[in-house]
């Protein structure tokens, strides 16, 4: 890994630095092949197990924790900041600068009264869940490795400490503004180095001045909504949508109790502890745009509050138009005979509701029945999905107009094969995530995570033998909701 060093070298107030303590009798549970081209690297070495695991410095990297506050579950805590994650620098890769930070790394003074580290069952879930997004092009953080260890942590019960290895364009959060808008009030100018610091190494076609302020918000918001519409094209449900867990940059961050949609539900809650369902998968698309009030509001003394609004008022059309544009792509609904595109985007909108809304009346499986209504020969008049109905006249109905907005399709089995390329087969499913996570805690063996890992870098392929992985989960593995103590 080559370093630079430019957030430790140019913003010395806005961190701590501090080492990581290693982890006992380190090894590789997973690795990315992918993650790894991204900051130059290529296969996994034990000069680098050792680095990485923290039982060993890494060439060039300087150690530092970020300070950041924000609003978590709907309330602000003043201070929050890195607790169990240590930023090692930017690695330079061939594409540009990646963060690598070492999740699980021990305690920082932002600890307040955690250890400073992550359970294996964590550290796995973040790692299969970061490489598992990208290969569906979904933006987000990614993650390089999973160490396990032998050196004992206590949750509910003893479990053992992991190290996730995480790649970041940035680690700048939502809660960065907030802490320098809030804890130096009345004194702008930290926010104004954060801001100039951020549109440097990210925003470099802007420029630091009011106008560049000004679109530079405009880029947050829209790249925020284009995330959130991602999330719920692929029935993505992040869990704890707090401000400090929001990237500046619009990549997905911080996996905690996420889970993807098995049954299609829109108050689907995949966290134990968040009891109102504020971030239930529903949800989502209107707390992205609560947080990123929060974000303006910490953004007023340095930008003007109609510039402010303005900008906010372009989220909602803009999640709409990707999230209706990923749907088509899902659905085969074409856009090239549309004349109004507006009023398109509005009727093509219900046709989708109406379709989500007959999966959650029916209980049904998301990802599959998205997969199945691509295999319809579009031309007949029944779809395989209807004998999953309750209420067929309904879905007839349904599949009526959808078949009229679809119109004719010249090659049939093209537009199958197009289908199949926006429909994933294979989704992180929770209780496969978990079956990963038994065989390393009983039997210390990762073979089911590193096939899962394969599987799901490929996730719209048909890959012979593997179709249990697309199966919906077993009695056991339906509705897992996972805790927040990880
Ligand atoms: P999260 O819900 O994972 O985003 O965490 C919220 C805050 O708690 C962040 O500041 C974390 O760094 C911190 N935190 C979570 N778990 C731990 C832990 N085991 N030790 C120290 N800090 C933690
Ligand atoms: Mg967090």
């Amino acid at each position: 890994m080559r370093f630079k060093q430019d957030f430790f070298e140019q913003l010395d107030s806005f961190y701590t630095q501090v080492y990581p303590q290693g982890i006992s009798n380190p090894h590789w549970l997973g690795w990315s092949d992918d993650a790894a081209k991204l900051i130059g690297l290529e296969k996994p070495n034990d000069a680098l197990l050792m680095q990485l695991s923290a039982n060993a410095a890494a060439p060039g990297a300087s150690y530092y924790a970020q300070v950041y506050s924000g609003h978590q579950f709907g309330g602000y805590t003043p201070r929050l900041g890195d607790g169990r994650s240590i930023i090692l620098g930017e690695a330079i890769g061939p594409n540009g600068a990646w963060d690598v930070a070492l999740k699980g790394g021990g305690p920082t003074p932002y600890s307040r009264h955690g250890d400073g580290r992550a359970v294996m069952r964590s550290a796995v879930r973040e790692f299969l869940v970061s490489e598992a997004l990208a290969a569906l092009s979904v933006p987000t953080s990614r993650a390089l490795a999973v160490i396990g260890s032998d050196l004992p942590v206590w949750r509910e019960s003893q479990e053992t400490a992991a190290i996730t290895v995480r790649l970041a364009k940035s680690h700048i959060r939502f809660g960065h503004f907030e802490y320098f808008c809030y804890s130096e009030k009345g004194a702008p100018d930290k926010l104004i180095q954060l801001l100039n610091f951020t549109l440097a190494q990210h925003f470099p076609h802007l420029t630091a001045d009011a106008a560049g302020y000004k679109q530079w918000f405009v880029e947050v918001v829209q790249s925020t909504a284009k995330m959130i519409a991602h999330w719920q094209a692929v029935g993505f449900a992040h869990g704890v949508m707090n401000t400090d867990n929001m990237s500046i940059l619009g990549d997905t961050f911080d996996f905690g109790p996420f889970a993807f949609l098995d049954t299609f539900k829109e108050d689907f809650i995949c966290n134990h502890s968040d009891h109102d369902g504020r971030y239930a998968f529903g949800q989502q698309p209107g707390i992205g745009l609560w947080n990123l009030k929060r974000l303006a509001q910490a953004l007023t003394p340095i930008i003007p509050s109609d510039d402010l609004i303005a900008a906010l008022n372009t989220y909602q059309p803009s999640l709409v138009s990707h999230y209706v544009s990923l749907m088509r792509a899902k659905l085969g609904l074409s856009t090239d005979s549309c004349l109004d595109s507006a009023e398109q985007e509005k009727q093509d909108l219900a046709l989708i509701s109406q379709f989500t809304v007959m999966l959650d009346n029916n209980q049904l499986d998301y990802s599959n029945s998205l997969r199945k209504m691509g295999q319809v020969d579009i031309s007949s008049q029944y779809s395989p999905l209807r004998d999953d109905m309750l209420n067929v006249s309904e879905f007839d109905r349904w599949y009526q107009a959808y078949q009229a907005r679809v119109g004719d399709v010249a090659d049939v089995a093209a537009w199958q094969q197009q289908r199949n390329l926006h429909n994933p087969k294979y989704i992180l499913r929770n209780y496969l995530a978990q079956e990963a996570i038994i065989d390393i805690e009983e039997k210390a063996d990762n073979s089911k995570l590193l096939q899962l890992q394969q599987l799901l870098t490929r996730p719209y392929d048909e890959q012979p033998d593997m179709d249990h992985y697309a199966k919906r989960p077993p009695d056991w593995g339906q509705g897992l909701v996972m805790s927040c103590s990880s």
